[in-house]
């Protein structure tokens, strides 16, 4: 299709052409391989440690010199992987305590590994939300104990964008001696994010949702803990990731950090002012909608909506007629038609969870494509309304 209105960009973001750009290089002409010993190697293996040093600046992680074994970011091939190893690391850590607390609403990259953890023997609590995404404090504090490995909440939403306090998570956390992981993968880039003044021990972050290739992800781990590697295999990544190095994506994640770092503030704006403005012209325009997540703490660009009595993926199709992308509820759990485990979490009541639409902005976006989308919408809604059951009886 030819120039979509793409407001997907939760589910994957347009590779920055000056990110393409500074990866191609890397397969042609600088092809080495970072552990050999020859220089054509060995400056390809330079380049890869500058691409650490940028991740490591997006985060407020350290970062001393390449021969620094104890430097705090890993390259792995994915957001999943990312989250999988964190938790690996921290169980192997502390092989006497058999408890995970995550929250209800994590990606399925955290809760079916999960999932598998329990049918290893280990015990997993899930902290529950209110009706905007907030995460139940209370509940936490009670479930984090002497027994608990880790504790892993996100930062920031995939479907609605609510924002978690991790600060204070961290806080409840290292109180029990538990460690503490964030999965940032849609935060990164959209936020301000500083590893140290909020105190993580590890954070997951994805390439492919600032504008770096998909297949290419990164974790902080916080300088002197005993990490051990979910992958086994050659010395690289000093011992922490087997697997020769993604270079070509590694360099583009480094530099989609590098650009993410030095856009975030007047990026914050951009796509806040472009967001608030859209849902209030749906607000305007649309009777028996809501908007979802924490009005006063979500990601900038994300924008979840509740249409009532309609189906999302009538919806979708719909929108898609015009060239325009989003998706409902959240693209890696769109196939089912159950409402989302976002929604569910959040007690969004059925007849809403079912017609919603994440709308999902990124720098590319403009007010006129949102305009538009504003524009198709009402007549959209109606038309589906006309036909549903639901409405009818609500009426
Ligand atoms: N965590 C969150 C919050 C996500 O939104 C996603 C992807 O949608 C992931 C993890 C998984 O990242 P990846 O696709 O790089 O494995």
């Amino acid at each position: 299709m030819n120039n979509p209105i793409y407001l997907d960009n939760n589910a994957t973001t347009a590779v920055a052409p000056e990110v393409f750009e500074t990866m191609k290089p890397y397969f042609c002409e600088k092809y080495g391989n970072p552990s050999s010993i020859h220089r054509f190697g060995g400056s390809v293996a330079a380049d890869v440690e500058n691409a650490r040093r940028q991740v490591a600046e997006l985060l407020g992680a350290t970062y001393r010199d390449k021969d620094d074994c104890a430097t705090e970011i890993i390259f792995t091939s994915c957001g999943t992987e990312s989250d999988n190893a964190a938790i690996n690391a921290a169980l192997c850590a502390m092989p006497e305590r058999k408890k995970i607390v995550t929250t209800a609403v994590e990606h399925p990259a955290v809760l079916h590994y999960c999932e598998e953890l329990t049918r290893r023997g280990y015990t997993v609590e899930l902290i529950g939300v209110d009706g905007q995404g907030k995460l139940d404090m209370a509940a936490l504090q009670n479930a984090v104990d002497e027994n608990t490995a880790i504790v892993s909440a996100m930062w920031g939403n995939n479907e609605t964008g609510t924002i978690f306090p991790v600060k204070e998570i961290a806080a409840i956390a290292h109180a029990k001696g538990a460690l503490f992981h964030t999965d940032a993968v849609q935060a990164a880039g959209k936020v301000k994010i500083d590893v140290q003044d909020t105190g993580v021990d590890f954070l997951s972050i994805s390439g492919h949702k600032l504008h770096a290739p998909k297949g290419v992800g990164a974790l902080y781990i916080r300088r002197g803990i005993i990490f051990t590697a979910l992958i086994c295999g050659g010395h690289q990544e000093r011992n922490r990731r087997g697997g020769t190095e993604n270079v070509a994506s590694i360099i583009g994640l480094g530099e989609a950090c590098r650009i993410a770092k030095n856009m975030l503030a007047t990026e914050y704006d951009y796509l806040k002012n472009m967001r608030d403005a859209f849902e209030q012209k749906l607000l305007a325009s649309i009777p028996k909608i809501r908007i979802n997540g924490d009005p006063a703490n979500r990601l900038p660009g994300t924008s979840s909506v509740s249409f009532e009595c309609i189906e999302g993926e009538s919806i979708l199709m719909l929108l898609d007629v015009f060239g325009i992308c989003a998706s409902s509820g959240s693209a890696c759990t769109t196939g089912s038609l159950e409402p989302s485990h976002v929604l569910r979490a959040m007690g969004i009541p059925y007849s809403a969870a079912h017609g919603t639409i994440r709308f999902s902005l990124s720098r590319y976006n403009t007010m006129e494509e949102l305009d538009f989308v504003a524009e198709k919408l009402p007549a959209i809604i109606a038309r589906l309304r006309e036909i549903s059951p639901y409405w009818e009886a609500e009426k």
